[in-house]
């Protein structure tokens, strides 16, 4: 049985075609700076986005902490929504090796709005600069956590407003922003103008084996250079693993909107039995389930590899390892286990 595989996009496959073209003599020691295919990667990103710099990461997760490094002291403050990765998955990272305080945000929607912002500002003594200073304002998008939600740019331009006025830094965990930008036909540098710091993954949809971005201005990735040295992110020949992702950056657009297709197609099946905990707005479909484990494991049954996101919520993520005819196949197997057992 072939299995179709939708619990994430970081389980995409490599094809030899990836690894076609690639110059060998290009390939060299990043630590002394003579990666000729880790330069072209960090100056095509920073282009991209059409930022002053960008350095390549072994993980979202180093290049988010990074990022929390330079832009903050510990003993700050960081605001950001309980469900986004800064937050959810690495709050003690966050607290660690940063020493940031969190102040974190309960939203209902799921994107962290001015008003959110002044209230957790407003939560706390600020009468004097003894108390814990704010200095970040930590954003998502897409939105893992609440479906691939894409976080509205009008909301992000306002929140720029705000971070220019009480001197803090607007900061995007954009693990999956190329997924927004595609979605919303908006270019990434356009759709990343008011952000002061950013991470792509290059290891989801993009469909890299490894590997993060840390785009920001010049002075402020110079810094993170240092600090990826300090939590051991400098890498040595790692041009084998830019090279791959340049190619695969290529047709990313293409890529993932093909990703989004199957996702809405996925969406339109899945609801015939399921409610959606979020609207579909990329490649993910997160459904409601009275039990999510046994759903899982019954699907696994019929080759269909799913997460059991919460014990009421399963997510099916779509990538390159998806294509139309195993969406179809969904259709018969939900159809199947629906007839059988009155399972769903
Ligand atoms: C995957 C992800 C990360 C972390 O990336 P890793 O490479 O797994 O460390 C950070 N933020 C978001 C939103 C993610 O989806």
């Amino acid at each position: 049985m072939k299995l179709i595989d939708l619990r994430s996009d970081t389980l995409t496959k490599l094809k030899p075609e990836d690894l076609l073209d690639i110059n060998y003599d290009y390939i060299g020691d990043d630590c002394y700076d003579e990666d000729r295919y880790v330069k072209m990667l960090e100056f095509k990103i920073a282009d991209l986005f059409g930022k002053e710099s960008a350095l390549f990461m072994p993980s979202g997760t180093m290049s988010n902490q990074v990022a929390l490094r330079v832009l903050s002291k510990p003993g700050e403050e960081l605001i950001t929504e309980v469900g986004y990765h800064v937050c959810f998955f690495e709050s003690s990272q966050t607290a660690a090796l940063n020493g940031l305080v969190i102040n974190n945000v309960h939203t209902k929607s799921g994107i962290l709005t001015t008003s959110d912002v002044l209230n957790a500002f407003n939560n706390k003594a600020r009468w004097s600069n003894l108390y814990a200073t704010p200095k970040i304002i930590s954003i998502e998008s897409s939105i893992s956590t609440y479906g691939g939600m894409i976080f509205p740019l009008d909301e992000i331009s306002q929140l720029r407003m705000l971070c220019d006025e009480r001197k803090m830094s607007l900061f995007l965990d954009g693990a999956r922003v190329l997924n927004a930008c595609v979605s919303l036909g908006i270019s990434p540098k356009k759709y990343t103008e008011h952000i002061d710091m950013l991470n792509l993954c290059l290891s989801k949809g993009v469909g890299s084996p490894f590997g993060s971005m840390l785009i920001g201005r010049q002075d402020e990735i110079d810094k993170a250079k240092k600090i990826r040295k300090w939590y051991g992110g400098a890498l040595h020949q790692s041009g084998l693993m830019a090279a791959i992702a340049l190619n695969k950056l290529k047709n990313y657009s293409s890529r993932l909107e093909r990703d989004h297709i199957n996702a809405k197609s996925l969406e339109l099946i899945c609801t015939k039995y399921f409610q959606l905990a979020y609207p579909v707005e990329t490649n993910i479909v997160m459904i409601k389930s009275h039990n999510a484990d046994a759903l899982v494991n019954k699907l696994k049954e019929y080759g269909v590899l799913a997460t059991a996101w919460t014990a009421n919520t399963v997510r099916f993520v779509t990538s390159s390892n998806i294509n139309h005819e195993m969406i179809n196949q969904i259709k018969s197997i939900f159809e199947t286990i629906d007839k059988h057992k009155g399972f769903l």
